[in-house]
């Protein structure tokens, strides 16, 4: 059974961590002391801030929806411009796309970074629609911002990008593509989308959803990656017992699930060896409360006790754990570079708040 006196406290303190690491401006650090996540990512807060308006905290939601918008309407122009490029068949210039991470005053990070990615915005987009969808209402500017942001993905949504994992930048990647269909579903439930975008997203759910569809990292790979749980949980774009969503769990449960319940990313994974990660465990647990089969609930509430028994004597959350890494070997060639691998990541904290949340256990 869950300790609840632990779990509570491990919530309490995952809120906090929550708070101290959103900013003035609204935008959360990815990790207040690992030296390369000083940086607010798209992609990062927005699922945080899905943490917040599960927890009830839509104040500091709208904060960060309100600093996005501030970021992507101070790049309007350099947007349209991209969205020029796209629609000529061209890769857009790096000062005219949308960052994956901002510094908290909107400026851009250093450039050794590969910034170019599109599943952040999209992402952003959905959460938007769920902070609205929670009782919160649409923050000056975040309207226009989104309706931007929705064109700007309709428009560049075959254009090579890296990742969720911030890799692979010569590939249009399936999960990738979830976020942008949930991105401009959003935008078509907030009212933003126009018939032009509407087109573009039933153009990719065709492809993406249908029962025939198989979801791997990117079309003409064979691999299984623990971001395409998303497409199931939490954007919810088709049910998780049919057809390539049925079929990816099973994958994601037989070859990146440990015997202990962590999950990583995916099997060739050499960051920090490959370790298994809070959230992949957390979305993992999300999707099976949503197809609700025999064991499932079961194995839900397992993952929560093993994302828990990861806590430090602070409650500080990883990013991930070494203990089962895919690649040991691979593990101290980035201890070298960067020091220990993140603790505490935001987004674990939040991860593990809606995975609590979903299974019916208290609000801190
Ligand atoms: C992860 C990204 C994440 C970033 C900041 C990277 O290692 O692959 O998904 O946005 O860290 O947390």
């Amino acid at each position: 059974m869950i300790d609840d006196g632990r779990s509570n406290a491990l919530a309490s303190h995952s809120l906090e961590v929550i708070r101290r690491c959103q900013t003035d401006q609204g935008a959360f650090l990815a990790s207040p002391s690992f030296s390369q996540y000083g940086y607010s990512w798209l992609r990062d807060g927005a699922f945080i801030s899905e943490a917040l308006d599960v927890v009830g905290d839509l104040e500091s939601a709208a904060r960060f929806h309100a600093w996005v918008a501030s970021v992507v309407l101070d790049r309007s122009a350099g947007m349209e411009r991209a969205i020029d490029a796209a629609r000529a068949g061209l890769i857009p210039e790096p000062f005219d796309y949308l960052h994956c991470r901002y510094a908290p005053d909107g400026t851009t990070g250093p450039e050794d970074w590969p910034t170019f990615q599109l599943d952040g915005p999209g992402i952003w987009l959905w959460s938007l629609g769920h902070h609205v969808r929670s009782g919160g209402t649409i923050p000056n500017q975040a309207a226009e911002a989104g309706a931007l942001v929705a064109r700007y993905l309709a428009a560049l949504r075959h254009t090579p990008a890296s990742d969720a994992w911030e890799e692979f930048p010569q590939h249009v990647h399936t999960s990738t593509l979830g976020a942008v269909v949930a991105g401009l579903r959003g935008a078509r439930d907030l009212g933003l989308a126009t018939a032009e975008v509407d087109a573009a997203r039933d153009e990719i759910e065709a492809a993406l959803l249908g029962p025939s569809a198989h979801w791997t990292k990117w079309a003409g790979n064979s691999a299984v990656d623990a971001s395409l749980t998303w497409l199931v949980a939490p954007y919810g774009l088709v049910e998780p017992d049919v057809g390539p969503a049925a079929e990816t769990l099973r994958r994601i449960e037989s070859e990146l699930e440990d015997a202990d319940g962590g999950v990583h990313r995916y099997l060739d994974d050499t960051y920090y060896g490959g370790g298994a990660w809070m959230l992949n465990t957390a979305y993992l647990a999300r999707a099976r409360l949503r197809r609700g089969k025999d064991g499932d609930r079961q194995l839900a509430e397992r993952a929560l006790r093993w994302i828990e028994a990861q806590a430090d004597g602070l409650g500080d959350l990883p990013e991930q754990v070494p203990t089962r890494a895919l690649h040991p070997g691979r593990i101290d060639e980035w201890r070298v570079l960067w020091g220990e691998s993140a603790r505490p990541l935001v987004w674990s904290h939040a991860s593990y708040l809606v995975l609590r949340h979903e299974l019916g256990l208290e609000a801190p």
